[in-house]
């Protein structure tokens, strides 16, 4: 993309380093229990296939897509586009994301998964900006809390593009 500078964030043996010890937490957690980890299309399907395999217990797999951004700025307005295809009652739950950024989306899934009535749930985003924060949201596995800027790379994109980055970047423009 022209006029775009990537800024090297976190590096793909960091990302790697960190995804194994939230895998292993959640082994701790959810071991022997029916777990269903669910993946937010499309920014968390690189994290997702990463962290599933650091997770040593059986476990499915179900995805939800929203959108809710246009560029790099939220709409503020979160809309379910692809729902779970089972039922997660009774089930134990991982959902996972790739960034919390306001928060809404987090806390929209986390009330919608809670409605279809889980034995348990946990929720686990590769990234969080503390300082965007619009509303209350706690996640309960954050891989990294990064500054207030847009990032790329590893299943996050902009406009579409840098999702195949094996790290995380920071993009800004250089007009
Ligand atoms: P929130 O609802 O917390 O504001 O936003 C969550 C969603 O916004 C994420 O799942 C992600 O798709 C998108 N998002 C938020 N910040 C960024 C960012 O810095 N880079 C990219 N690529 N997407 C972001």
């Amino acid at each position: 993309m022209e006029n775009l500078r990537l800024s090297p964030l976190i590096s793909e043996d960091e990302i790697r380093n960190r995804v194994v010890k939230l895998g292993a937490t959640i082994t701790d957690k959810f071991k022997g229990k029916d777990v269903v980890v669910v993946g937010v299309l499309k920014g968390s399907f690189m994290f997702f296939a990463d962290l599933i395999r650091a997770i040593d217990t059986d476990l499915s797999c179900d995805f939800v897509g929203v959108s809710s951004y246009s560029g790099t700025q939220s709409s503020g307005e979160v809309k379910i586009n692809l729902d779970l295809s089972r039922s997660i009652k009774g089930r134990h739950v991982v959902l996972v994301e790739d960034i919390v950024d306001t928060g809404l989306t987090m806390n929209y899934l986390r009330r919608h998964l809670e409605n279809h009535k889980p034995q348990a749930l946990l929720t686990a985003s590769l990234l969080l900006k503390p300082d965007a924060l619009k509303e209350k949201c706690e996640v309960d596995l954050v891989g990294f809390k990064i500054p207030n800027d847009f990032v790329v790379g590893y299943g996050l994109d902009y406009q579409g593009y840098f999702r195949n980055l094996p790290y995380i970047a920071q993009v800004s423009n250089i007009n």
